[in-house]
């Protein structure tokens, strides 16, 4: 088992990787709103935590509790469910887009290989309105929150003049723009909301507070400290997000327990398009169904290293989906056709491949240690292993198509008359039904053990 060290935006350092308890690592990750579908832009971070976890199970040999939040209601959520859903109490509506898109979310996240298995919990936000409450209720007895049109807010000079910190994360020069986009900002303060006030045909939640009710709803940043703390504990070791969520959201999520929440912040960079960040508000976002090749995407993002900005181009994905596809062939080759012997390169490649995972997550350069033994194209039973290994940290999936290439329909039907052309030396219609794989997405070779296949698409 490795030692693992991680970019911790806390101390804008690399540092170790200790957990709380030396055995199960808790980690947090700030999942989607689900008002919409997300963009790529947005499962980079999902497919980063993702690698990460595997990494520390994998690489570092913890167990892990990985919990990502579901936000169901904010400003977002609410516009959307009004245009979508007029004719639905505010309520109904709500619910209603935010299952539609919360199924649309998953099915995405399955097919750039996130491990659902692996997240222990889904919490959503509609369901937290009570602890929550509970949270805002301590922080108004605390004197750090006030009451101000029926919503009630976060009082940061309160914060500061008791100690607290704010702003380890964030830099300067982001504060400003970040303050103007963040929906539950105060106007005209550092404040923000952590209860806002209904407003007409908006779904809400009774809050009895000193005696006073106020109807509405729980601002975006009470959500994740309220969930992550019941969820994980009061201090716990890792949290995933965006560059973008470093501020205000995740300050703020800092100050509403005191300082304290997670030990390790780790934030991945944005994805680019002609050099602007992708995003809704830009206009320049992809969208997953607009990708036909999922895990070529996946394989793309770990091409490039999680703190770096990445270029998303089709070009780049197209090599990426080539190298998935080559990926694909060489482990059909390796199950089905496998070779005698072992490589003596093997246990210092293993090694090295490891070792970049545990330093920082560096998937460029365990892509490069896969790429040497990758060109050897070797089938013996180490390198099988190692495979196997690699597969499994990066997510890519690539023995999993095996057997569901042959359950295409009529792709047994082709390969058994493929068999018979080629007893009878008829390699005409051989290559030809060989074309006819390749259309439904079959590749194809002959081995001394008969026809290996593996997917194209
Ligand atoms: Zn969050």
């Amino acid at each position: 088992m490795k030692k693992i060290t991680l970019y911790n935006s806390l101390t804008h350092k690399k540092e170790l990787f200790v957990p709380l308890d030396e055995e199960l690592v808790t980690m947090y990750s700030c999942g989607p709103t689900v008002y919409d579908t997300v963009h790529i832009g947005n499962l980079r971070a999902f497919i980063m935590a993702d690698t990460l976890q595997r990494a520390l199970r994998l690489v570092g040999g913890y167990e892990l509790r990985w919990v990502m939040n579901i936000t169901d209601i904010d400003d977002k959520m609410i516009t959307r469910a009004q245009e979508k859903y007029a004719n639905d109490s505010p309520e109904a509506g709500l619910a209603k887009l935010a299952q539609e898109y919360e199924a649309k979310f998953l099915q995405d996240l399955s097919a750039v290989g996130v491990d659902l298995d692996e997240i222990a919990a889904f919490p959503h936000a509609t369901d937290y309105i009570e602890k929550m409450q509970k949270l805002i209720q301590k922080l108004y007895d605390q004197e750090l929150a006030y009451v101000a049109d029926g919503s009630i807010y976060f009082s940061l000079d309160a914060y500061t003049k008791q100690g607290g910190s704010y702003g380890v994360l964030a830099h300067i020069a982001e504060v400003a723009q970040a303050r103007i986009d963040d929906q539950d900002q105060k106007q005209g303060a550092g404040d923000f909301a952590l209860w806002k006030a209904q407003k007409p045909g908006e779904p809400h939640w009774d809050f009895e507070l000193n005696g006073e009710n106020y109807p509405g709803r729980p601002g975006w940043h009470i959500e994740c400290s309220a969930m992550s703390t019941d969820l994980l504990g009061k201090e716990f070791d890792i949290h995933t997000g965006g560059v973008d969520l470093k501020f205000p959201h995740h300050e703020n999520e800092i100050a509403q327990c005191g300082g304290t929440l997670a030990r390790y912040w780790v934030h991945n960079e944005h994805l680019m398009v002609d050099e602007s960040k992708m995003a809704k508000s830009v206009g320049n976002f992809v969208k997953l169904e607009a990708i036909s090749y999922p895990l070529a995407f996946r394989l793309m993002t770990l091409s490039a290293h999680y703190r770096s900005q990445m270029d998303f181009s089709k070009a780049g994905l197209e090599a990426a989906h080539a190298r998935v596809v080559r990926l694909r062939e060489w482990a059909s080759k390796i199950v089905n056709n496998p070779q005698a012997g072992t490589s003596a390169k093997m246990p210092q490649l293993v090694k090295d491949f490891d070792a970049a995972l545990a330093d920082d997550l560096n998937t460029p350069q365990a892509l490069a240690v896969l790429a040497a033994i990758e060109s050897t194209a070797a089938r013996t039973e180490d390198v099988y292993a190692f495979l196997l290994h690699a597969d499994e940290v990066l997510g890519l999936h690539i023995f999993e198509v095996m057997d569901r290439v042959r359950s295409y329909e009529g792709v047994e039907e082709i390969l058994a008359r493929r068999e018979v052309a080629r007893n009878d030396q008829d390699y005409a219609l051989s290559d030809e039904l060989r074309d006819k794989l390749r259309e439904l997405g079959v590749g194809v070779e002959d081995t001394p053990d008969g026809q290996i296949v593996w997917q194209l698409f």
